[in-house]
């Protein structure tokens, strides 16, 4: 039942409309109105169809000036997005000299080295010798396979020699090769500064005596196996071990010391 009515409802609107349609054909009147309701409508029709031309185009030129600009915005956008993401990484990498600071630090690293390996500029041991006097005898042969490890500073018989820098006395030692010597240490006890073929020492110097810089503590001779002829101060510079001992240091050459102060 319910499907007869279902069918049977849609054609009854489609029964009247020709029924309307009959009357107004048969009216002259009704057949002008007609005609003008039927331009009235074809003119809607046009006109809606262009209003809706319209719409449609102008939608469609919205929606494409819309994804037009929603698609350059997203580009500008992505691509200043994307271009920081590309330049920041670079410029991390150049702000990362992070990179450089352990260079930076081996190379500060490496400053206080020298000041750890090496005592600062020493005073010139012998008096009335100027700096430009100095020769580097450092790495010359003594013997066979022996390197000398110190500076030879001639200069005439009983010349004072002088303390290079603060310490103190901690050997007087007489020995076949330096004759004899004095062995200072420095107020740090890192460094042992080795004076040897002198004709003797100044007056009160006994082991344990704290020295000043300047100060004289011998005078040069030719005492061990030096020349007679060619007196001269044997001077050396030691990093001295962890035992502290006076007779075992690792050599450092003087004259970069010296001729430096
Ligand atoms: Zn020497």
């Amino acid at each position: 039942m319910t499907e007869e009515n279902t069918a049977a409802s849609p054609p009854v609107p489609a029964e009247t409309e020709p029924k309307v349609i009959e009357r107004r054909v048969i009216d002259k009147r009704g057949a002008g109105l007609f005609r003008q309701f039927l331009l009235f409508v074809a003119g809607l029709l046009v006109g809606a169809n262009g209003v809706y031309y319209w719409m449609q185009r102008d939608a469609a030129h919205a929606a494409n000036a819309g994804s037009a600009s929603t698609s350059t915005l997203p580009a500008p956008t992505a691509a200043p997005v994307q271009a920081p993401a590309s330049t920041e990484p670079p410029a991390r990498i150049i702000v990362d000299p992070h990179g450089s600071e352990p260079a930076v630090g081996t190379t500060s690293a490496s400053v206080p080295t020298p000041t750890t390996d090496r005592p600062a500029a020493l005073l010139i041991p012998v008096q009335g010798v100027a700096a430009s006097q100095l020769v580097d005898t450092f790495t010359q042969a003594r013997g066979a396979n022996r390197v000398h490890d110190a500076i030879d500073i001639v200069a005439p018989q009983g010349t004072p020699v002088v303390a290079v820098a603060d310490g103190k006395v901690v050997k007087l030692f007489d020995s076949k090769a330096g004759g004899i010597t004095l062995y200072q240490f420095d107020p740090s006890g890192r460094f042992v500064y080795y004076y040897a073929h002198l004709q003797g020492y100044a007056p009160g110097m006994v082991e344990g005596k704290a020295i000043r810089r300047g100060e004289v503590i011998g005078f040069v001779g030719s005492t061990g196996n030096a020349n007679p002829d060619a007196p001269h101060l044997h001077f050396a510079v030691g990093s001295l071990g962890a035992d502290k001992d006076w007779w075992d240091y690792t050599a450092i050459n003087p004259y970069p010391l010296l001729s430096g102060g």
